[in-house]
């Protein structure tokens, strides 16, 4: 047997080997699986907007005649992958988080990898949240800097390590998500940006998970406590809440133009399809009051769905932590037979023990069916 039958076996053994699971559609808040309608809870669909069928008609009768109506840029944005839509978005994106000047990257992957690999080399140095996501740990890898990752918003850890590391380099970045992409908890940003200021530090925060639907402008958590101004670099996705496709980095104009002539990933690489970048522009400039009222809506849902489960958390992803792979997927599957779809989070994804059910709240799901998804899992958990 070659090396890598033997580790996909290793995986299988652990229960950690992933599969592409087989979904034939989706609609709003449902899936089709097997022929099955499923409740969605493992989607960052979360407005339920991407398959909006009054809005994609919309978007396509008012669009389908103009010229950007393509499905491809066929270049890099510094070759001819761009025209006036891609900079009007950009220009939108700056002014929704308040500032000078933005970035469009075809994922957020792709942005976290380009703007961390390209900001920081040898001589600086970066602090980041123990679980920050691979794109933000790959980009640290790929710059060549030390980096130290504090445990996870333990801020006395971070600035224990700010203290013990800070002076040994000359640039420092100090990096977090907002909302935790698998906890679901919030980072305190006040204090980061106490001890960025502290130890002249740049902050990066990740909004992926918090652009569309927290804060007055949807423009995440740091709109959300007035800190759009305090943090140095925002990056956040399209492709989650706002139901399109595509990511940026929002900061002042040294940073972006930096960046432009930097980033690899963003230099190197096609640009998004002029119809994606139209759809973006189309939700923000004519949309916003649509996408605004299906935050509004999913915010109540998230107060009721923890006031239900009395956990404290304030955020549309609720982790079930189960400990063990084999009880984890046991339980999905028992949930996947009562028609919620709910998917297992194992290690690599999240630390070593600590497999979960990521049940993902969106803007159409009720809360009566939020109650009985959790009592079923109650319920499992009891029984297991
Ligand atoms: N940042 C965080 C916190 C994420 O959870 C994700 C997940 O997808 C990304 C970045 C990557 O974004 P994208 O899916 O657009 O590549």
């Amino acid at each position: 047997m070659n090396f890598y039958d033997n580790e996909i076996n290793k995986l299988k053994e652990k229960d950690s080997f992933r599969y592409i699971p087989d979904i034939e559609e989706k609609y709003g808040k449902y899936l089709l699986v097997d022929e099955k309608k499923m409740l969605n809870l493992s989607s960052n669909d979360y407005l339920n907007l991407s398959t909006d069928k009054e809005l994609i008609d919309e978007f396509i009768n008012k669009n389908k005649d103009s010229n950007e109506f393509i499905f491809s840029s066929a270049s890099a944005r510094l070759l001819t992958g761009t025209s006036r839509i891609y900079k009007r978005l950009e220009e939108n994106t700056a002014k929704l988080f308040n500032k000078e000047a933005c970035l469009l990257f075809n994922t957020g992957y792709q942005c976290n990898l380009g703007v961390v690999s390209s900001l920081v080399n040898r001589d600086d140095v970066i602090f980041s949240d123990k679980l920050n996501h691979a794109s933000i740990i790959d980009g640290m890898k790929l710059s060549g800097c030390d980096f130290y990752r504090y445990r996870h918003l333990d801020y006395n850890h971070l600035e224990e390590m700010l203290i013990k590391h800070r002076q040994n380099y000359k640039k420092a970045i100090i990096i977090s998500e907002s909302v935790f992409s698998m906890d679901g908890d919030t980072a305190d940003i006040n204090k980061l940006i106490e001890l960025k200021n502290k130890y002249d530090c740049l902050l990066m925060i990740d909004e992926a998970h918090a652009f569309g639907i927290f804060g007055s402008n949807l423009a995440g958590v740091s709109d959300k406590e007035n800190n759009l101004e305090k943090v140095d670099i925002i990056t956040a996705t399209w492709g989650k809440a706002f139901a399109s496709m595509g990511a940026f980095c929002v900061s002042n104009k040294t940073i972006i133009n930096y960046l432009t002539n930097k980033a690899d990933s963003f230099i190197f690489s096609t640009a998004l399809p002029s119809v994606n970048v139209m759809w973006s522009n189309f939700l923000l400039e004519e949309k916003f009051n649509r996408v605004k009222e299906k935050s509004i809506k999913l915010n109540r849902l998230i107060k009721e769905a923890h006031g239900y489960i009395n956990d404290g958390g304030k955020t549309q992803i609720i982790p079930i932590i189960i400990g063990d792979n084999h009880k984890t997927v046991k339980i999905a599957q028992q949930l996947r037979s009562m028609g919620y779809f709910v998917l297992p989070v194992r290690p690599p994804t999240v630390p070593v023990n600590t497999s979960r059910l990521r049940l993902s709240l969106s803007a159409d799901i009720t809360i009566e069916e939020f109650k009985t998804v959790s009592d079923t899992v109650k319920k499992a958990l009891n029984e297991i």
